[in-house]
């Protein structure tokens, strides 16, 4: 792999400062943000009223735990516009959330939010290891999803070519690939292992292929999978986290040069992180759900908004701003199998763990009488692969799974390409409970 690691000089000055200096950047854009959010939108207003409190009671970075939170539902009550701070002919762009669980989540941008939002990208995609000049070969989905034109219009900030292929049609985006020969893919972890598979079906080695480094993310995904993709393309792969209600992608981003947890960008998003069950602040280094609230954002800012993504703060290494470790999860997608909490990812590390098994997989869960039952459905790498083989590969599966997370799970080895393959983010658990 390449030695990427981006110049000191290249750097936003800001990245590398000291601490009291992010955290004065902070503290005034804090008592502005809170400001314009009472000031602009009626949801804040008398959120902060029916708690007491006001903007200019903030003095110190900690008293944000005094403002109420945020939830998703917060921004359904108010759906479309109800939670922008701006008029309407002020927004330059809208996203939203894809809504299969309900309205879709609007989100809103100024010209100067898209900027802003611009120049995070392109800084993540630096950390990264990108540089301009680079071929970006962009397959997020693009449209009211934030994946693809975030990365897009960031990689064309830091000076890139780039490629706006979005998600889909596998085969053309390796023939892309082998064509315009891109240093730099952003896509989801796991369509790159589709990506990967479609190589291989074309009788291509993917570690001969341009790519130097991966900007994943848009779902969780484990260091395992990170060691199987970088060793399968000989490329970099790095983590990049978003959501659409904070900004979209370029919340914070992995740096090449360390891979050792996501770089927050602290001047425009404030980190916290709380127990889920009391809403207390937890310390940094512990885990728990995390909490944002935009500094800078003018269409809509968000005010301590609970995202149900579960982190710990750690502090800076490669950045001089604080870093959340990989999220293990969304606390929505924790399963509870027979008292024991379960998390997707933990059962990737296993899958990881079994030579002979291709990393795709999907946990489906259904009701056996009154007893909850997890199925792990996997493939085997070699369709020629005998029954007993695919027996040893279940009861390899089951056993790490048993010893290290502590469930019972039934395993199912499919064939090659047995696993519903998703352009953008996987589908990880398929829960059948209510329907047994
Ligand atoms: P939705 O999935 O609700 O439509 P988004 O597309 O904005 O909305 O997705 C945001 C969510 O995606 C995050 O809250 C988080 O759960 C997940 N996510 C994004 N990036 C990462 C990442 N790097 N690691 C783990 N999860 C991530």
């Amino acid at each position: 792999m390449k030695d990427l690691k981006p110049n000191i000089d290249s750097l936003d000055p800001i990245e590398v400062a000291s601490r009291d200096e992010i955290g004065a950047m902070q503290l005034q854009r804090m008592k502005k943000s809170l400001r314009e959010a009472y000031e602009n939108v009626p949801f804040y207003r008398k959120n902060f009223d029916d708690a007491g409190i006001h903007p200019g009671d903030l003095e110190n970075l900690s008293d944000l735990a005094n403002f109420p939170f945020t939830v998703k539902s917060d921004l359904r009550d108010n759906y479309p516009f109800g939670m922008f701070a701006v008029p309407r002919e002020k927004i330059a762009r809208l996203h939203a959330s894809s809504g299969t669980t309900g309205k879709p989540t609007v989100v809103a941008y100024t010209k100067n939010d898209l900027d802003m939002w611009s120049d995070l990208m392109a800084r993540s995609i630096r950390a990264a290891g990108g540089k301009p000049g680079n071929i970006a070969h962009v397959a997020y989905g693009y449209g009211l999803f934030t994946g693809g034109l975030g990365a897009h219009y960031g990689a064309e900030r830091l000076g890139c070519t780039v490629v706006p292929v979005s998600g889909g049609m596998t085969e053309r985006q390796v023939n892309l690939i082998t064509d315009f020969k891109p240093e730099i893919i952003c896509v989801t972890p796991s369509y790159m292992l589709a990506i990967l598979d479609e190589f291989i079906r074309q009788g291509i080695d993917p570690r001969s292929c341009s790519l130097d480094v991966g900007v994943f993310g848009a779902e969780p995904w484990t260091n395992a999978m990170r060691h199987d993709i970088e060793q399968a393309f000989d490329m970099h792969a790095v983590d990049i986290y978003g959501m659409s209600e904070i900004i979209g992608p370029g919340v914070a981003a992995e740096c090449v040069e360390t891979k050792d947890g996501l770089h927050i960008w602290e001047d425009h998003f404030y980190p916290e992180v709380i127990n889920p069950h009391t809403g207390e602040l937890v310390e940094d280094g512990e885990k728990g759900e995390l909490v944002f609230t935009s500094l800078t954002k003018e269409a809509f800012p968000i005010i301590r908004y609970r995202t149900r993504d579960l982190t710990r703060l750690l502090p800076g290494t490669a950045r001089s701003m604080r870093r959340m470790e990989k999220i293990t999860g969304r606390s929505d997608d924790m399963i509870i199998l027979r008292g024991v909490n379960v998390f997707p990812t933990q059962i990737e590390e296993q899958l990881l763990r079994v030579d002979g098994l291709s990393p795709h997989y999907q946990i489906e869960l259904s009701r056996a009488g009154r007893l909850d039952a997890m199925t792990v459905k996997v493939e085997v790498n070699n369709s020629s692969s005998s029954q007993a083989q695919r027996d040893a590969l279940a009861n390899e599966l089951a056993d790490n799974i048993k010893g290290m997370v502590g469930v019972s799970a039934a395993i199912d080895v499919g064939e090659p390409g047995a696993i519903d393959r998703s352009a953008g983010k996987a589908v990880r658990v398929v829960d059948n409970r209510e329907k047994s």
